[in-house]
């Protein structure tokens, strides 16, 4: 059996991010990963990070190519009732927000990790967690055929929604919060020049749409469309004609449209698990809480989360305290709840749920008082760049 102070598993940006911070501060980690680092990088997710997110990469040396190629941004637009209203997220908050794929974030720190000298078991299978309520907690999983053990002081559950960390956790002790949204995003990727410098968020009648980019290049669309809709019913011609008929009339005219290089409808849930600490198996990232992708929080709360255990552990190796590492749970959802709340209050606020006119009218009437209400704007502001944590 082999040993390492703190098992990681799941390879996405939660697991390499706290793998390779650690390292920093000379704790040693072993990442576990069900699948292929080919197939990890590929896939298409997030793309706009907070100032905090982008200070975090940076402290774990991974920032470099994200500081050379990220778009800054300084506002964002939404757009409603044929009309689009700016927030000056800079004036209002004095932060900016940064425009750089997930897959180049994974890619960074894949590069980063293994240069480090960083162990990841890509397409580990069978992972199972054992005797993490005591005081030698292991690992078991089926590695190049063979099955092996890592035991470890601590087990981060860094495994997605779907993982494996907190199902291993007896339903008696863990309490999940779940809502669930009549409807998905159908997004598309197309190498063609975004319609604004800036995202821009579409309250219409015919559905939410959203106009996102990867790059000056490179653009990222998305329309509210129905959960049983299947991507057959969408070739690109009636998926280009439907955003442009949701768009307000100057990016209506300014849209370009091309081939997509990816499309796909993504489910849209709010979930949240608590507490995230279970003896000596902390829950992170996607593994204990999921948003609604309007405004973009899922990653960032992620990597929050990685921050905050990170220095909850290295306190524990440097000075042999126990105290960040009782608060990691409480800490982490105290932003979570915040975020959570504003990922639905935003999702609720630019869809279509219904045919009902009152709902639709009551949500112009908002979008409308925040545009006029420089108190209500900066409320979104200070929301959308990213809450500071509590402590
Ligand atoms: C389709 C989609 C679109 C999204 N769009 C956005 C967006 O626009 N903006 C935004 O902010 N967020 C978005 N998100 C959310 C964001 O991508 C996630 O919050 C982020 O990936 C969380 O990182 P993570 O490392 O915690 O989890 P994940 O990225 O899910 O990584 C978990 C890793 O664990 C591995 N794993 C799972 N089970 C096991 C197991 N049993 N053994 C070993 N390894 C395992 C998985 O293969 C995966 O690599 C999107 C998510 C999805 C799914």
């Amino acid at each position: 059996m082999s040993r390492t102070q703190v098992a990681i598993i799941g390879a996405g940006p939660s697991g390499l991010l706290l793998s390779q911070l650690l390292h920093t501060c000379g704790i040693d980690s072993v990442v576990l990963e069900r699948r292929a680092r080919a197939y990890v990088e590929a896939r298409i997710r997030a793309g706009l990070l907070e100032s905090g997110t982008v200070a975090l990469l940076n402290q774990a040396g991974v920032g470099a190519r994200m500081m050379r190629e990220g778009l800054v941004h300084d506002g964002v637009e939404l757009a409603f009732d044929g009309r689009t209203h700016r927030i000056d997220l800079k004036a209002l908050t004095g932060q900016q927000m940064m425009v750089y794929g997930q897959t180049e974030i994974q890619k960074d720190l894949a590069d980063a990790h293994a240069a480090a000298g960083g162990r990841v078991l890509w397409q580990a299978e069978e992972v199972a967690i054992h005797d993490f309520d005591g005081h030698t907690p292991r690992v078991s999983y089926r590695h190049a055929g063979a099955r092996q053990q890592i035991e470890c002081d601590f087990i981060a559950g860094c495994d997605g929604y779907h993982g494996v960390t907190r199902a291993s956790v007896p339903a008696g002790r863990i309490t999940l919060h779940e809502r669930v949204y009549p409807f998905g995003w159908l997004g598309v990727l197309a190498d063609v020049a975004p319609v604004a410098d800036e995202l821009v968020y579409v309250n219409h009648a015919r559905g939410f749409s959203l106009c996102s980019m990867r790059s000056m290049n490179r653009s990222r669309y998305y329309l509210q469309c129905p959960l049983d809709d299947s991507l057959d019913s969408w070739p690109d011609a009636r998926f280009w004609d439907e955003l442009r008929a949701r768009l307000p009339e100057k990016y209506a005219a300014r849209l370009v449209t091309g081939a997509s290089i990816e499309k796909s409808i993504a489910p849209l849930r709010s979930f949240v698990a608590e507490p995230l600490r279970f003896g000596r198996l902390f829950l992170v990232g996607d593994a204990a809480h999921i948003v609604p992708p309007t405004g973009a929080k899922g990653l960032n709360l992620a990597l929050a989360d990685v921050g905050v255990l990170h220095q909850a552990l290295v306190e524990h190796y440097r000075a042999g305290s126990e105290t960040l590492l009782s608060e990691y749970s409480a800490r982490a959802l105290a932003r979570v709840w915040k975020a959570t709340r504003f990922s639905w209050w935003f999702t609720t606020l630019m869809h279509r749920f219904s045919a009902d006119t009152f709902a639709y009218r009551l949500q112009l009437a908002e979008l409308e008082y925040i545009a006029q209400s420089e108190a209500a704007a900066c409320a979104f502001a200070q929301n959308y760049v990213g809450l500071r944590p509590p402590h």
